[in-house]
């Protein structure tokens, strides 16, 4: 995938940086583990420190010392999770900060405005978020209304892409991804799909996704949705997922990922191995002097025990968020890295099967 800011090796994975840090860890350290895109939260980013002053500093790649790809949601997800008292209407969706109580209106032309400022390389452009479980009459109210909003953030990217010179923004050469939506409902996905692509964007996403269905349930709706999204442009699946759901959503034709588990999980002490996951904080690591993973060649494994990453958790000390942080990464990196070989070499179907068998020949841990 070539972008403005650099091309990306795919399937790719995007490790989040939702206030423009990844938490936990440098940008030093995300280079060498080998991270060729970053995702950051247009919600947080809006609010604070603020789009504006984000753009007066040059944009977003300057702002926070990155030169590589960055994608940029839309601030969708995080107003339907976070925010207080939402309400949304034709126009979009009015919320209250759940920072200080104040109250904003985040539309699809909007959210493209933002985006524009932060000069991110992708653009997502403003779907709406049904909770899951959904009944079909809403799930098909909100994929009409998400595919009319959809048309609203196109035009005024390309109004803002057309006056790019006057308007100074600080990334010009901005890609803006289209989303389908239409919950667990075959149907609604394709014609999202269908309807999405007729619009035209430079790329397409899955939204509404891993949002607690069944794994099965997830996997089958992006194996329904991909074959409808052009081939030779990158598919991205929001928010997925476990190791396990990237390899098949891989097999099922996905290039793009994020997802806040390996970062999330990692600050409460639980590591992704080769062998499944373990959580660090368990007694039986105690006095256990082997590495996290010993498949593992990241700077944490190739270092320090078990016995000791269990200790720095239960003693609360920062180095533990750190060094489990780089470990989860780079399984999640390696992953991709391994799945892009598989790919390249015609094994993928050899890599999946083993990936899965080693992960579930060994108990896991609570
Ligand atoms: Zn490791």
């Amino acid at each position: 995938m070539t972008t403005a800011h650099g091309i990306v090796e795919t399937p790719a994975f995007m490790p989040v940086g939702t206030q423009g840090a990844v938490k936990g860890v440098t940008h030093r350290d995300l280079e060498s583990l080998g991270a060729e895109i970053l995702l950051s939260n247009t919600y947080h980013l809006y609010l604070r420190p603020g789009d504006e002053l984000i753009a007066r500093r040059g944009g977003l790649h300057r702002f926070i010392c990155w030169s590589k790809p960055i994608l940029t949601d839309s601030g969708g997800y995080q107003v339907f999770s976070l925010a207080e008292r939402r309400k949304i209407t034709e126009e979009g969706a009015r919320f209250q900060s759940h920072l200080d109580g104040s109250s904003h209106l985040l539309t699809p032309e909007k959210a493209a405005e933002i985006q524009a400022n932060l000069g991110s390389d992708i653009a997502m452009v403003f779907d709406e978020c049904l909770a899951h479980p959904a009944d079909a009459v809403s799930a098909r109210a909100s994929m009409e209304r998400t595919l009319r909003w959809a048309k609203r953030g196109r035009d005024r990217f390309q109004q803002i892409r057309d006056r790019a010179a006057e308007s100074r923004i600080p990334n010009p050469g901005q890609a803006q991804f289209g989303i389908v939506q239409g919950s667990v409902f075959p149907d609604l996905r394709a014609e999202s799909a269908d309807r999405t692509v007729e619009i035209g964007f430079e790329a397409y996403a899955i939204g509404g996704l891993s949002v607690g269905e069944p794994s099965d349930v997830m996997y089958d709706m992006v194996g329904q949705t991909t074959p409808r999204l052009p081939a030779a442009l990158p598919r991205y699946l929001m928010g997925a997922g476990t190791p396990q759901d990237l390899v098949e959503a891989v097999a099922r034709g996905v290039d793009m990922f994020d997802c806040v588990l390996p970062t999330r999980n990692a600050r409460n002490g639980q590591l992704f191995t080769s062998q499944g996951r373990i959580n660090i904080k368990n007694a039986k690591y105690a006095e256990d002097d082997g590495p996290a993973d010993p498949a593992c060649q990241c700077y944490t494994c190739r270092h320090y025990s078990r016995a000791y990453l269990r200790h720095l958790f239960a003693t609360g000390e920062i180095n533990a968020a750190t060094l489990n942080t780089l470990h989860n990464l780079h399984f999640y990196l390696d992953t991709l890295r391994r799945i892009r070989e598989s790919l390249t070499f015609g094994r993928f179907e050899n890599f999946r099967q083993l990936f899965h068998e080693s992960s579930s020949r060994h108990p896991q841990d609570s």
